[in-house]
């Protein structure tokens, strides 16, 4: 039996981060940008109007009120997209909208509000003196040519395809996504939607597997529910290690007479890299490779599943992908965290933040048995400590990993 941390670098010694592929922008969402992406001009690209209103040069409204306005030769409009070749002389201005480039020999904006209004007349009155720059939106203000805008391993969310846009990018290049097959094993496994006899359970692993593997941002290739049949499950698998990055099977790899799984790996030619960690829950995680795939074989209670889920493979998802990792967090207990002097303990729990100290607190949930499934409902996060002589205490510190799928 090997430690978490041995585990994890074992794991992180074995993957090897996939290609990349260059698509089109309307399809970027959840992937992951593959390099930097550099800002090929500055934006704004130049100056422009950040209102409505006149371009004026700021000397000639000095002394501008509304009892004593005073007026300006209108000499012309730049409204967005269609600038004006203007060069504004003293006492001009031009009418200017938002976007609209700003005319040379300008060096402010009045809004439209503190004037006669816009019009086809030749002059206007400003009545309110302006300052130099107001409502200017200066040229690279925001971003200068040349400048990372967004670096690579980053999640491309809308905000980053809007600026993907901004800066007129068609296709980008993103890390492919691993393709993976998922397993659930088990000769008491009933599908939902059909009726359940004495002794069998319903298949709940295999939704939720899919489920945080669509959160990690995979392709699910295969996902199968296998008899505890060393035959089905070998012809299974072995088309699956054909194909996939990630292998992910549940249940059948304890002591128990009928875990056939990691067997029928090693039959297979799966080299097996550990066998059992000292954690708990999910103390039979199994890992193996073969060629370039990463093959975790999970322990069926489904806490145990998700937490190794969880802790495993959407990091190594990540990693596959050069993604940067989501942190953990550091947590003040509220109450006493039950430890293990053996096993790194993981429980589901709540955290949150304190009104009135600010502080970042958590408390473990009361279902702790690795077959609770329905502790996830009143979690937001995992609590983990290495294992420790001594009990964590209220008011001590602990790991806390958010599931940023939940509320936090
Ligand atoms: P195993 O790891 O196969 O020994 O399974 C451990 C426990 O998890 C047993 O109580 C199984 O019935 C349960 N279990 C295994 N697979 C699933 C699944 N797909 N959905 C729900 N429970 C499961
Ligand atoms: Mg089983």
């Amino acid at each position: 039996m090997i430690s978490v941390k041995k585990a994890q670098s074992i794991i992180n010694d074995n993957i090897r981060p996939l290609g990349s592929e260059t698509i089109l922008l309307k399809n970027v969402g959840n992937r992951i940008n593959c390099q930097d992406i550099i800002a090929p001009f500055s934006v704004p690209s130049f100056d422009n109007s950040a209102m409505d209103g006149f371009a004026v040069r700021a000397v000639d409204t000095e002394g501008a009120k509304k009892y004593s306005p005073i007026t300006f030769m209108m000499v012309g409009v730049s409204s967005a997209g269609v600038p004006s070749n203007i060069i504004l002389q003293p006492g001009e201005c031009v009418q200017c909208m938002t976007g609209g480039k700003i005319p040379e020999g300008a060096d402010s904006i009045v809004i439209v509000e503190n004037s006669s209004g816009f019009s086809d007349s030749k002059t206007v009155e400003i009545y309110k003196e302006a300052n130099i720059g107001d409502h200017i939106r200066r040229q690279g203000e925001e971003i200068k040519e040349g400048n990372v805008i967004i670096s690579k391993g980053t999640c491309i969310t809308p905000g980053e395809i809007g600026v993907l846009a901004t800066f007129g990018y068609e296709k980008v290049s993103v890390m492919i996504k691993p393709k993976i097959a998922i397993f659930v094993t088990g000769n008491e496994l009933v599908e939902p939607g059909n009726k359940i006899k004495s002794g069998q359970i319903y298949n709940s692993n295999l939704y939720m597997l899919s489920g945080l593997a669509e959160k990690s941002g995979v392709e699910i290739v295969m996902s199968e529910v296998v008899k505890d049949d060393k035959n089905s499950l070998r012809k299974l698998l072995s088309n699956a290690l054909q194909i996939c990055d990630i292998i992910i099977s549940s249940g059948g790899v304890s002591m128990g007479r009928f875990d056939y799984v990691r067997e029928v790996y090693n039959e297979l030619g799966v080299q097996e890299h550990f066998w059992k960690v000292a954690q708990k829950p999910g103390k039979p995680l199994f890992f193996g490779t073969i060629g370039t795939s990463l093959i975790f074989g999970l322990p069926g209670n489904p806490i145990s599943s998700l937490i190794c889920y969880v802790e495993y493979i959407h990091p190594t998802i990540y990693d596959l992908q050069n993604r940067k990792r989501d942190s953990k967090h550091r947590a003040i207990l509220v109450e006493d965290f039950a430890i293990d002097n053996k096993k790194h303990r993981y429980l589901f729990g709540q955290s949150w933040i304190d009104s009135s100290s600010g502080k970042l607190l958590c408390s473990p949930s009361s279902k702790r048995g690795s077959h609770m499934l329905t502790a996830t409902l009143e979690s937001n996060c995992i609590l983990e400590s290495p294992p420790c002589k001594q009990g964590l205490k209220a008011g001590d510190e602990i790991t806390i990993n958010l599931l940023n799928w939940r509320n936090f």
